[in-house]
């Protein structure tokens, strides 16, 4: 209820006020109906002979009922109560037989709609997030997050929801039922249950940080098992397989205690509960019969509230099974609701739409340190600009600034201080889809959807012409389904350099003012590296190109370089001219930083 109060329209839905407001009715005409069907029926335990005369009156008598009396068949008034009670108890049946239908269906479609929901919105908020949230949280973390945890809190919620509160009604409907029938033994029974509430929100506790843990682990081992299943190929090579299983098996043992934990606690409390019923029930009959013996409660009315006491000691085993499960599920969901919760660090994306770039940009003062390491500045006032239509190759020492340049054009970050801008506006006032990123990632999708991603409307014939400038079209066509072969991680294994011109088909499908290419480290034959560097030339034509340059033909083919050192431009100019003044570049290329060989391309 509190996890409803803070997320209510996560939380919140037509068909658990509905499923609540069911329950409620439904358990409060069962006891009107018991009330009445008590008010007018006659106890076999009344106390005086005045309240039993009724059942024995001769003139209910018929003719017709003597007539089977003579037969030995006994039908008087007492039968007719028998007989409608026996009615009324097949109607309440046959009412509560439909009420359990509707009350479990309502539940069960709640917690159904629930955990759908609590998926996408999940999903969708982790989507919006800035890139810096996920610099601090693994990719494995996030799915363990999106799949576990809400099914383990849909779970936890499915069955006790429902019990959780018919226990709970039925407890509060019985102790009525008690104090209309004897208000000492009720102020007794109410003495008992605080100890047991006491008792029962320290196992809550307790679940809940058990529910905590243990899914934070649950989350660690999908991490693991994410990173040494897609990296078999690395794992393999360094033959680390038993350091992985030993440090697997480390966090197993962690979950494994954690479970222990459980056990425990679960135990002590169920045998707790155990004798705080036990006990009530010594109580209640201890006290009760003394009441009988001073003739203060009839013997009838005991046996009463005894019966009534297994009812609520029932409802009692009912919550208490469900609670810890409960509790359980709102511990596992408590880390899926502090994702959903953090803020966007900025406010959000920008609001200006622009279709028509020049492709113009600017970096005035811009000083940048990630927000996961906040200490260590990248960029350090660092300025340039970039014409419309150049092609400018930024080279540097590894971990120089060159990727952050790009993810700050992008928009991936915001700068501590200074500008980034874009046609002379800084590139956060634009919106997320007006600023395309480019990532050399395929999808577990067709070729054509690969190229086409992120486009609504894309026309067969733009992929086709961008996948002809990319060099792409004539591998694509060999393959058996062309077009629509699969590409990603499972489906078609693409090489390198297939991978590369399918992203540069990908960027040019859209046409953008500003193309950004990252040059791969990683070696391609020299056949394909040829067929890169004519799709990169094909691409560059009519927009500025932005390219973070290892090899020195791309260096060479641009209008200027910008080295790229300590966060700072150390060198601005034609490649010509840096390498005749003999800086920075000119030791790159003498130490072979920019590769002349066949190393690379673009990402
Ligand atoms: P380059 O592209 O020139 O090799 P980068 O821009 O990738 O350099 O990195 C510049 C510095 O920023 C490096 O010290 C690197 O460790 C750090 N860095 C890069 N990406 C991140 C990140 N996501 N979070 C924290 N630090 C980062």
């Amino acid at each position: 209820l509190l996890a409803l109060a803070e997320h209510p329209k996560v939380l919140a839905d037509g068909w658990i006020i509905a499923a609540l407001a069911w329950t409620c009715a439904a358990c409060i005409t069962t006891f009107i109906f018991i009330f009445v069907t008590k008010a007018d029926r006659v106890s076999p335990n009344a106390a005086t002979d005045k309240e039993r005369q009724p059942l024995l009156s001769p003139t209910s008598v018929t003719p017709e009922k003597h007539h089977y009396k003579q037969k030995g068949l006994v039908i008087d008034k007492s039968d007719d109560v028998f007989h409608t009670a026996i009615v009324r108890l097949a109607l309440v049946a046959a009412a509560s037989t439909v009420c359990t239908w509707v009350r479990i269906w309502l539940f069960s479609m709640y917690v159904a709609r629930f955990t759908a929901r609590i998926r996408r919105t999940f999903f969708a908020s982790v989507m919006a997030k800035d890139l810096d949230f996920f610099d601090g949280i693994e990719t494995g973390d996030l799915v363990s997050r999106l799949m576990a945890d809400t099914a383990v809190l849909g779970d936890s919620l499915s069955p006790n929801l429902d019990q959780f509160l018919r226990g709970f009604v039925t407890a509060v409907g019985v102790m009525g039922f008690i104090v209309m029938t004897s208000w000492r033994m009720s102020v007794l029974t109410v003495i008992f249950l605080p100890t047991f509430v006491v008792v029962a929100v320290f196992y809550g506790i307790v679940m809940k940080g058990i529910g905590v843990s243990g899914q934070s682990i649950m989350a660690v081992l999908g991490e693991m098992a994410e990173e040494n299943f897609s990296n078999i190929r690395t794992v393999r090579s360094f033959a680390t397989e038993e350091d992985e299983v030993q440090r697997f098996k480390g966090q197993v043992d962690n979950l494994y205690y954690y479970g222990k934990a459980e056990a425990w606690t679960h135990s002590s409390f169920q045998s707790l509960a155990w004798l705080f019923r036990v006990t009530l029930r010594l109580v209640v009959l201890f006290y009760g019969g003394h009441l009988v013996r001073i003739q203060v409660l009839s013997g009838g009315d005991l046996v009463t509230i005894v019966l009534y006491l297994e009812q609520i000691n029932l409802s009692i085993v009912t919550i208490n099974a469900v609670y810890g499960g409960m509790m359980k599920g709102v511990g596992a969901s408590q880390v899926v609701f502090e994702y959903m919760d953090r803020k966007p660090r900025h406010g959000g994306q920008g609001s200006v739409v622009k279709d028509n770039f020049r492709g113009e940009i600017e970096f005035r003062d811009v000083t940048f340190a990630y927000p996961s390491r906040p200490h260590q500045t990248v960029l350090n006032k660092m300025s340039f600009r970039v014409s419309s239509g150049e092609v400018v190759a930024l080279v540097g020492p590894s971990g120089g600034g060159k990727s952050t340049c790009v993810s700050l054009l992008q928009n991936f970050y915001r700068p501590s201080s200074g500008h980034v801008m874009l046609d002379g506006i800084p590139v956060h006032h634009y919106t997320h889809k007006t600023l395309h990123s480019k990532e050399p990632v395929l999808f577990s999708r067709s070729l054509r959807d690969n190229i086409a991603y992120g486009l609504d409307a894309c026309s067969g014939v733009d992929v086709t012409s961008a996948a002809k400038q990319a060099n792409a079209h004539d591998f694509i066509c060999a393959m058996r389904d062309g077009y629509s072969t699969c590409a990603g991680e499972k489906g078609l294994q693409l090489s390198g350099g297939q991978k590369q011109r399918v992203a540069i088909a990908r960027a040019l499908v859209r046409d953008p003012a500003v193309l950004i290419l990252d040059e791969a480290t990683s070696a391609l034959d020299s056949q394909s590296e040829a067929k890169v560097q004519e799709a990169l030339s094909n691409s560059r034509q009519g927009r500025t190109v932005l390219v973070i340059a290892h090899r020195l033909s791309t260096v060479e083919a641009a209008d200027r370089v910008l080295v790229v050192d300590k966060g700072r431009v150390a060198e601005d100019g034609p490649p010509s001219y840096l390498l005749a003044l003999g800086g920075l570049y000119s030791a790159l290329v003498r130490k072979q930083l920019i590769a002349t060989g066949s190393q690379a391309v673009v990402s």
